[in-house]
């Protein structure tokens, strides 16, 4: 996305290292996280080990060691050390749930709209969304690939003609 901080970019590449299901899991935690430069503090995990599980087989920990178990198990951490911006610096709860909310949603399979084709008598025409009746103009191998109208993906191999009448004849 154009013009995201990159602090924002940095935390859901963090993120999008964990499944959906991880995600959530983060998101629906109910304890406290640490959300600075620690991955363990007190009692309390950083998002990584806690959408991984981390905080249901340790009892007690230390930074080093849920750092070790991360990056030996693969995972990047410190997705936004260094890296200038707004975002993640006040409201890290906040802003850990936005992140985390918006790399489900690009996860979620957009609903598609057929496009259907109106031809006029000198055999031009024009594509239209099939779900908002948009038209994509009148050249129909250029099809954008979300309908700018409605958003929904646009299935170009559901181009067919529409069920209306030709337009006016004079044979
Ligand atoms: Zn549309």
């Amino acid at each position: 996305m154009t013009g995201e901080d990159p602090r924002k970019t940095g935390l859901k590449n963090g993120l999008r290292q964990l499944t959906t299901e991880q995600l959530w899991r983060v998101l629906n935690y109910k304890g406290e996280m640490v959300l600075d430069t620690f991955n363990y503090h007190e009692g309390n995990f950083c998002p990584l080990a806690v959408g991984i599980g981390l905080d249901l087989v340790l009892n007690d920990s230390s930074h080093d060691e849920v750092f070790q178990i991360l990056t030996d198990l693969g995972y990047k951490v410190y997705n936004t050390r260094g890296i200038e911006g707004e975002f993640y610096t006040e409201n890290r709860k906040d802003d850990l749930r936005e992140a985390a909310r918006e790399v489900i949603l690009e996860r979620v399979e957009k609903p598609s709209a057929s496009v259907y084709h109106l031809t006029d008598d000198t055999g031009g025409g024009s594509a239209f969304c099939g779900n908002c009746n948009y038209s994509f103009g009148y050249n129909n191998h250029d099809l954008p690939e979300d309908c700018p109208k409605c958003q929904y993906k646009v299935q170009p191999s559901t181009v067919g003609l529409s069920p209306y009448p030709f337009g006016g004849s004079d044979f």
